[in-house]
């Protein structure tokens, strides 16, 4: 197995334990995850073995908790969770107290504040009156701040407010001040109604949830503008499309999504978890030079090691609370996804911008969803669906077996695709070369190798080329055929309408939803923000996020290499 110094000094920091070697790290993490076939009456051993070989040869990796705390005694594996806000203070307290374990143990958590009470709003107990859901988050942003020095990595929040609560001009506003919230992304909650509303440039109401009332009208545009305004400026807040995450609901009778997980992925009904896991795309190439192409059959049997290898996953965890771990259980949730799509197209020749590339992105989540589901349908014959099924859609559709409420998700992959040394999820690539900043502040420096080969089989590579590209980060500006610009294009360098379209591509073969950030170059005006809203949400997108280069001072990606 060769490590990038990247990836070892990700895995030294928080990864591997005393005297661990990345090796044993996996063979730790495989051999717990597999201990679950024993109760099914098969071969923990042998399942241990395929599970170390994906993982080890960097086809495929579980998210972070997992490979962090597999093994331990009380491990908790899974990233991402969802829990309810109740309109109460010790509701309040209650959640906080969960999110600060469900941190501890790794995880990340989403909330929709939108059940609270406006600010100013008045509290029956007291006879005062309420200081609303943004001074809440506060509260929960300094938990998260304090938990995450002794945690196993950084506590991630997502906070949902619904677009017709009436401190919605505070929420949208709440990142203007760039020292506040810092440990939550913000997600506007969007209704049909809302984006019909600002279609017609009609009215639009705010309604207290307390009782059902309209405490305030306002021109729905005005709203949507500030909210372009906003993240044209720093990126913040992101869309969160309600009632297209609710009709894709499995189990409708279990209740409604209010809110993903932090980086906005993985919508979940309150107490769920789900676990995450990526194929890397780059192991999945077959043929030489012209021949090139995507393995189908190598993805196929990847994808079946994967499901069983994250359905065991939700066996051997263990829960940080009695209310996820019952949540979890009932619907069995899953969520496979991809890793290092751009630099599969570089592979194949191919430019992220091309309608060939959207086609594949589609193709490759169709094949990965289809088996996964197969997979799915064939564990549930074999050891039972999940407790839901019954419920649930695919019961409606005349399934008869599903173990698995949902079976794929596109994560972000921020770690485990630097780990794997490869493009995070279907992200076209950020920089040719590029400084990372990484825990806590740190700064990591490479050079994209596939993009260095792909010079050197098209016969361009010279020292001088290698040299521009280390210190831009970019092919754009050079004297380069423009085809091989276009195969080498990076994020800020492609059209938002691109981005918008593998986003879109992906989410149609998708159960959960997928991580993407839509690039804009710094020069975008606030109507492409506008436009790439319009776009994700009449393209069936479960949310999107825009961020425009260079907005905000501190920046997790940077161009080139600084010195
Ligand atoms: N996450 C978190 N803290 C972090 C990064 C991620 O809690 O610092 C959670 C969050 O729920 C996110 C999920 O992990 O949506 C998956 O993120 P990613 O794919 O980047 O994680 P990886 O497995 O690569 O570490």
């Amino acid at each position: 197995m060769t490590l990038t110094p990247e990836a070892e000094t990700v895995l030294k920091a928080r990864y591997l334990r005393e005297n661990e070697t990345p090796d044993d790290m996996f063979w730790r993490v495989a051999n717990h995850v597999a201990s679950a076939e024993t109760s099914y009456g098969h071969d923990a051993v042998s399942a241990a073995r395929e599970y170390y070989e994906i993982m080890s040869g960097m086809i495929f990796l579980p998210n972070s908790p997992t490979l962090i705390n597999a093994g331990k005694l009380k491990a908790q594996l899974a990233a991402c969770f969802v829990l309810p806000v109740e309109d109460s203070l010790a509701g309040i307290f209650e959640t906080l107290k969960h999110t600060a374990l469900i941190h501890q143990s790794g995880g990340g958590t989403g909330f929709s504040f939108s059940r609270l009470r406006p600010q100013g709003d008045k509290v029956g107990i007291t006879g005062g009156v309420s200081s609303g859901p943004l001074s809440f988050m506060h509260i929960y942003d300094m938990a998260t701040q304090v938990v995450k020095q002794g945690a196993a990595r950084r506590g991630a929040n997502m906070a949902v407010l619904r677009v017709d609560h009436p401190d919605i001009v505070s929420f949208i506003t709440a990142k203007q001040r760039p020292d506040v919230l810092n440990n939550f992304n913000l997600s506007v909650g969007i209704s049909d109604v809302f984006m019909e509303a600002v279609k017609n440039q009609g009215d639009f109401d705010l309604i207290n949830p307390r009782n059902g009332k309209t405490s305030k009208t306002m021109p729905a545009k005005e709203i949507f503008d500030l909210l372009v305004k906003m993240a044209w400026e720093n990126g913040e807040p992101g869309l969160f499309f309600l009632d297209t995450v609710n009709k894709a609901n499995p189990t409708p009778g279990l209740g409604v999504f209010e809110s993903p997980n932090p980086c906005s992925e993985q919508p979940l009904l309150p107490y769920e978890s789900c676990v995450l896991g990526s194929i890397n795309l780059t192991k999945m190439v077959t043929g030489n030079g012209r021949d090139r192409r995507l393995d189908r059959g190598k993805l196929a049997r990847v994808v079946r090691t994967a499901v069983r290898f994250l359905d065991n996953v939700i066996d051997v965890n263990c829960y940080p609370l009695p209310e996820v771990a019952a949540a979890t259980r009932l619907t069995r949730k899953i969520g496979l996804g991809i890793m290092g799509l751009a630099e599969l197209f570089i592979l194949l020749d191919m430019p992220y911008a091309s309608q060939q590339a959207v086609d594949l992105t589609a193709d490759i989540m169709k094949l990965v969803t289809a088996e996964a589901r197969a997979v799915s349908a064939e564990l549930g014959c074999q050891r039972g669906n999940f407790p839901a099924f019954t419920d649930s859609i695919y019961a409606q559709q005349g399934y008869s077996h599903m173990r698995n409420a949902t079976v794929t998700t596109i994560a972000p992959t921020g770690t485990i695709s630097m780990i794997a040394n490869c493009s995070s999820g279907i992200e076209p690539l950020f920089g040719l070369a590029m400084t990372r900043r990484v825990l806590d502040g740190r700064l990591i420096t490479s050079i994209n190798q596939v993009a260095v080969d792909y010079l050197k089989n098209q016969g361009l590579l010279n020292q001088e080329i290698y040299d521009q590209v280390a210190a831009s980060g970019s092919v754009a500006n050079m004297a380069l055929p423009d085809k091989v610009k276009k195969v080498l294009a990076t994020a800020h360098e492609i059209e938002p309408a691109w981005h918008v379209a593998h986003l879109a591509a992906a989410q149609k073969y998708t159960d959960n939803g997928v991580s993407k950030t839509v690039n804009l170059p710094k020069d975008a005006v606030p109507q492409d923000v506008a436009d790439v809203f319009w776009s994700a949400y009449s393209k069936g997108c479960k949310g999107v996020t825009v961020y425009r280069d260079t907005s905000r001072d501190q920046q997790v990606l940077t161009h080139g290499i600084s010195s």
